[in-house]
Formats: structure tokens, C-alpha cells, sequence
């Protein structure tokens, strides 16, 4: 494990009692100290059993947790929520509802008294206060406060006792567009100001990518891909990552010498999904803000529809095969409906994926006897 690491998660697996399949499986992740990864998922793929498990709440059956060089799980070792120093953040920020915000943040001093030493839990708290920005709001209860407010009392929460790690469970998704739009870049910055590392949890994918250093998307319990925003955007390794991570359109394609044919024409493509160089069929991927249109009276694609979208227009198209393809362009692009268009796309953003890609490679078989 790197110097630097906060949390090393190796080959997790957790399958809850009559469940058919793990929650998680075969989980392995590398966390860099102050590094804020972003984990992203459909409801149901995992997401909030792997923070359990880091927290402590959960016990994994296979694969071990260290967290900051330090072994809390797996291999005969079980060390209690309690002493694993993360702080955790949820949903429905989870506040007293009988205990102002000043008591509320000072809850989470009292546990961890030991680490507070030289100083008071007030000033240890009305300094968790006013990182948040909630400074003069101390006497306030929960119901007297807006849901933006109250998850930044919950943060202020988790915060206080600095612990090593923090775990976010989807913690804006209860907030209106617009307070959930600013805050998330307010939990980075605050995240980035106290040197804090952070597990955050959400499906929204613009949500993770705009913040995170790291983004991880699960599926079904895996860790389908771990990188970079960047890299996820441009470079996602299976059809799922693309179709959950960008907005995408797939065409059936055949390879025709160094091209590939789909029903709406022939492509030179940037990538492919597999290390197998003979791969003649897949799905082509087309982003919807990568393709430029081009009305031509010979081409077989049809616009069925214009939605003005305010910054730039949503085209829907329609193929000979009768499929339907999402397109994005500027302003300046206006075609009416009806108009037959050519597709012209840059072959640095076309990727082939390979049509059969299992989930991921490998589950390990768990112990006969589920824990
Ligand atoms: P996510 O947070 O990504 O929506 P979860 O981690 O909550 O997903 O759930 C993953 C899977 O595990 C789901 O199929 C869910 O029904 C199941 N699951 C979660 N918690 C429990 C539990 N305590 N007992 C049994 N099944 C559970
Ligand atoms: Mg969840």
C-alpha cells in the first residue's frame, strides 16, 4: 500500500443472508490521503453497504479494510466503528431533533473526547460551526432550518472531531436543485480546507464528476470502473460506465476493414473496449454532444424533433431501422424537423464496445457459512 493511502480496501465481498447475490463483490480500492472519490451507481448496486463496511457498520465476509495503514477488518481482525475514526454524513442529515445545532455538533465531540484534548468542545464546535457557515444559527433547532441547513449541521457534525475519513451517503439528494447545486461544490471546498478524505456517495453523475478527484461506478455489487473524471468521461471501460456516465447512443456495428458500418454509415473509431483486435461486432458509441449534423437530401437519418434546451438544442433522430438517437448541438445548428441529416462525428470520440462484456470478471466464492 502506497505512503499515502487513507483507506485500502482489498477483494470486499458482502452477501446479506437469502440475497442470491453479493452486495458488494470482489471490491478493491486505493483512497490518497485528502483525495475526495466519488461513488457512483443505479439504486441498489452497492453503494451504501461498501460505506457501511468501511465504517464499521457491516462486516465484510471476504477481503480486508485498512484504514490509514491500519487494519479494521478482514484477516481475524475487527476493530468497532468507534475507534476507526471516520465521521459519517447521511441523506436525511440524521440530526437530534430535541438538541440545537450547537448541541448537535457538539455530540460528536463528546464520543471522541479523547481526541479533543487542550481543546473545549465549544470552541471545537463553533469552529466545525463556522466552516459550515452556520455561525449565529447555534441556538436554532432542526425544524427551524432549511434541508440545506441542516445538512450543513450534519456536516459540521461529522467534521468536528477531524476525523481521518468522511463518508457521505448521497447527502444532497433530499435538497432542491438549486441549494444542492451550490452546496456540493461548498462540501468540496470544505472538504479541500480541513485536508479532510471522503468517500461521497451519489447517482447523479454530474455530481460526481464535478467534484471528485476520483470517481468509482459500481454495478451489481462491483466496482466496474476506478479513475479520474476525465477518464471515466472519455475513456469508460464498458458500455454500463458509458451509458450511466455520459449521455451516449449505441449502434450496432460490423467491422468493414479499418471502419466500422452501422445502418447510418460508415465510422472511423477511436477505441475499443477489449485488448481482442479481432473483434468484427459491437456497439459503436456515439455522445450525444460529439456529433455534428449535416441535412442532406441522400442520408437515411430523419429529424423527428427540436427541443430548445436554452444554451443549445436537443435533436431527436430517427434511423432507417426505426431506432431512436439523442443529439445535442449549439444554436447555430437549426434544422428543421423532417430534414434528412448526415452524422459527422470526430473518430477520436467513437469507441467500440464489445457486445458480450460480462459484469466483471470474477466473484470469489464465499465461505459456506454466510456470516
Ligand atoms: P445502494 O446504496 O447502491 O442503493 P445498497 O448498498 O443499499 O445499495 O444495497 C445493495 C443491495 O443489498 C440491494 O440489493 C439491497 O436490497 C441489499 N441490502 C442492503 N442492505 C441489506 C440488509 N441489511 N439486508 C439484506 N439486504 C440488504
Ligand atoms: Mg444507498
Amino acid at each position: 500500500m502506497a505512503q499515502s493511502a487513507i483507506l485500502h480496501l482489498e477483494g470486499i465481498t458482502k452477501q446479506f443472508e437469502q440475497a442470491a447475490s453479493p452486495a458488494v463483490a470482489n471490491v478493491t480500492l486505493t483512497l490518497q490521503r485528502g483525495d475526495l472519490l466519488g461513488l457512483l451507481g443505479p439504486s441498489g448496486c452497492g453503494k451504501t453497504t461498501l460505506l457501511r463496511i468501511v465504517a464499521g457498520f457491516e462486516q465484510p465476509q471476504l477481503g480486508t479494510v485498512e484504514l490509514a495503514e491500519r487494519l479494521v477488518a478482514g484477516a481475524g481482525c475487527w476493530v468497532p466503528p468507534e475507534q476507526r475514526d471516520t465521521g459519517m454524513v447521511f441523506q436525511d442529515y440524521a440530526l437530534f431533533p430535541h438538541l440545537n445545532v450547537a448541541q448537535n455538533v457538539a455530540f460528536g465531540l463528546k464520543k471522541s473526547r479523547g481526541k479533543t484534548t487542550g481543546v473545549s468542545i465549544k470552541e471545537r464546535s463553533a469552529e466545525a460551526i463556522a466552516l459550515v457557515g452556520l455561525t449565529g444559527l447555534e441556538k436554532r433547532y432542526p425544524h427551524e432550518l432549511s434541508g440545506g441547513q441542516q445538512q450543513r449541521v450534519a456536516l459540521a457534525r461529522a467534521l468536528a472531531p477531524r476525523p481521518a475519513l468522511i463518508l457521505l451517503d448521497e447527502p444532497l439528494s433530499n435538497l432542491d436543485v438549486q441549494v444542492r447545486l451550490r452546496l456540493r461544490h461548498e462540501v468540496r471546498s470544505i472538504l479541500k480546507e480541513t485536508g479532510t478524505s471522503a468517500i461521497f456517495v451519489t447517482h447523479d453523475q454530474e455530481e460526481a464528476l464535478s467534484i471528485s478527484d476520483q470517481v468509482g461506478v459500481m454495478r451489481q455489487g462491483h466496482l466496474e470502473q476506478l479513475g479520474t473524471p476525465e477518464d471515466i468521461y472519455t475513456h469508460p471501460k464498458s458500455r454500463f460506465v458509458a451509458e450511466f456516465v455520459t449521455q451516449a447512443n449505441f449502434l450496432p456495428a460490423q467491422r468493414r476493414g479499418h471502419l466500422w458500418e452501422t445502418e447510418v454509415g460508415l465510422f472511423e473509431v477511436g477505441r475499443l473496449d477489449t485488448q481482442d483486435t479481432s473483434l468484427d461486432a459491437g456497439e459503436l458509441m456515439l455522445r450525444e454532444e460529439d456529433v455534428s449534423l449535416v441535412p442532406d437530401d441522400d442520408a437515411n437519418v430523419t429529424v423527428c424533433d427540436r427541443h430548445f434546451l436554452g444554451r443549445e438544442y436537443r435533436y431527436f433522430l430517427e434511423t432507417p431501422s426505426g431506432k431512436k438517437l439523442q443529439v445535442r448541438t449549439t444554436l447555430n445548428t437549426q434544422i428543421l424537423v423532417g430534414t434528412r441529416v448526415k452524422l459527422s462525428v470526430a473518430s477520436s470520440s467513437i469507441q467500440i464496445f464489445s457486445t458480450t462484456a460480462p459484469i466483471s470478471e470474477n466473484t470469489p466464492a464465499l465461505p459456506s457459512k454466510i456470516a
